[in-house]
């Protein structure tokens, strides 16, 4: 099993060893970001809010930290600097702005544990100076991973951090791994919903719009990963997040699709037995599990009841339709910066598709393209991912005319 995995069950628990959690929320303006904070409401007598980050919705972020009464927030629009400044004035909650200021506040001392709820590549930097500062890491972004992965997860061993999933998948995982330490993994089989789409082929997802793909089943969560996962490409990145964190090699990781959502993920052993862990589609499970961690803590979020849902089904996901999940087993099995390419001309497919820009089948000629024309690089460094990144968005965003 990985350092990480040992580090996970090892420190946590003795982490923050008394008394209140204290926890910086980055993104709390979200889909996770606001489950959280219901959580962490019903129970103030476990954690506290310190940090309160949101990109461009001020007035959240102003009725949250009202409420809350973080020690800082962060606005990334730095235009809506003064008006949260204003708003908050009469409070000791102290304001900062800016791109810069979010990896500022992640390298203060004033928290326990980050929960990195940020969409998308903009989560990176901020997690990393987490890392580095020794707090733990409660990761629902998964592009963090996606994008830079091997160099993460080495700083986290490095500082001695534990990196919780939030991501249901990864949290199940985490969840079947309790008490197996020792036990090496044979595979992970990590469920997919299929999305809205499924059993659809491209005869009808060429006409999908934004509207269409903005229903999940399932999930109610953010605009751009409800868009991945009617993509498939959300799978695709939980693969790529499942090696970091699990240490996996990519033919130990296999998808399966599983329309109900109630088994989150499995852990097949080298006896194979295979673990589950199951529950109803409700993200503030994994948001509480991970914050809480080792503790398990009581509430009344409605249960699975196996006398409603007789039915569990598993499928192959179709890959000749789903392509997304097709190109990022290409990324994980090659590795290197390929990832990261194919995440930075995603993140450009999704925003083009969501701003009516492109079609739905159009968001994978993109990456496809991007994947291949963005030189390979085996073994980046921190800086040549960023690069990498910058690069494949210049190109992804060229190929639209965005
Ligand atoms: P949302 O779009 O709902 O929220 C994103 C948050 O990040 C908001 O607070 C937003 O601020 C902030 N943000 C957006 N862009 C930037 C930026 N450039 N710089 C700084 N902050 C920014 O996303 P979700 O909550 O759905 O997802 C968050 C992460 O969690 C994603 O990586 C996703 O893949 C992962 N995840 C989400 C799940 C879910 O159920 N939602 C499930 C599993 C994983 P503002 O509101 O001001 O724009
Ligand atoms: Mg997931």
């Amino acid at each position: 099993m990985s350092e990480q995995t040992k580090l996970q069950f090892a420190e946590t628990g003795s982490a923050v060893k008394s008394g209140v959690k204290r926890i910086a929320i980055f993104g709390s303006t979200g889909s996770i970001g606001t489950q959280a904070l219901d959580v962490i409401a019903a129970h103030p007598e476990l954690f506290s809010v310190e940090v309160l980050t949101a990109h461009h919705n001020e007035e959240l972020l102003i009725r949250q930290a009202l409420k809350f009464m973080p020690n800082m927030v962060v606005i990334g629009d730095e235009k809506k600097y003064l008006k949260v400044k204003e708003a908050l004035s009469p409070t000791p909650i102290k304001v900062f702005c800016g791109e810069k200021a979010l990896e500022e506040v992640a390298s203060m001392d004033c928290y326990d544990l980050m929960l990195a709820a940020i969409v998308g590549y903009a989560g990176l930097k901020p997690t990393v100076k987490a890392i580095s500062n020794g707090k733990i890491v409660a990761l629902a972004n998964k592009e963090t991973l996606v994008v830079a992965g091997d160099i993460v997860m080495k700083k986290a061993v490095e500082k001695r951090v534990p990196i919780i999933p939030v991501d249901s998948e990864h949290s199940a995982i985490f969840q079947c791994l309790i008490g197996e330490t020792r036990n090496p993994i044979e595979k992970v089989i990590l469920t997919a919903s299929g999305g809205p789409f499924l059993g659809r082929k491209p005869n009808f997802l060429v006409n999908v719009k934004r509207e269409h793909a903005l229903q999940h089943p399932n999930w109610n969560m953010g605009a751009k990963i409800t868009i991945d996962s009617a993509t498939l490409m959300n799978k695709g990145l939980e693969m790529i997040e499942a090696k970091w964190l699990f240490n996996l090699k990519p033919e130990q990781i296999q998808v399966v699709i599983h329309p109900q959502s109630i088994i989150h993920s499995m852990v097949q052993f080298e006896d194979g037995s295979i673990k589950a862990q199951l529950g109803l589609p409700d993200m503030k499970l994994p948001i509480q599990y991970a914050i809480s961690f080792p503790k398990r803590i009581r509430n009344e979020f409605p249960r699975y009841d196996f006398k409603k849902v007789h039915t569990l089904n598993f499928e192959e996901p179709d890959l000749k339709t789903f392509r997304n999940l097709a190109l990022a087993s290409e990324a994980l099995q090659k590795g290197g910066n390929l990832p990261c390419i194919m995440n930075a001309a995603n993140e450009i497919a999704v925003f083009a598709f969501l701003k009516n820009r492109i079609g739905f089948l159009e968001m994978t000629d993109v990456i496809e393209k991007t994947m291949q024309k963005v030189s390979f690089i085996a073994k980046p460094t921190l800086e040549e991912y960023f690069e990498s990144d910058g690069e494949a968005r210049t190109y992804a965003a060229d190929l639209i005319q965005l």
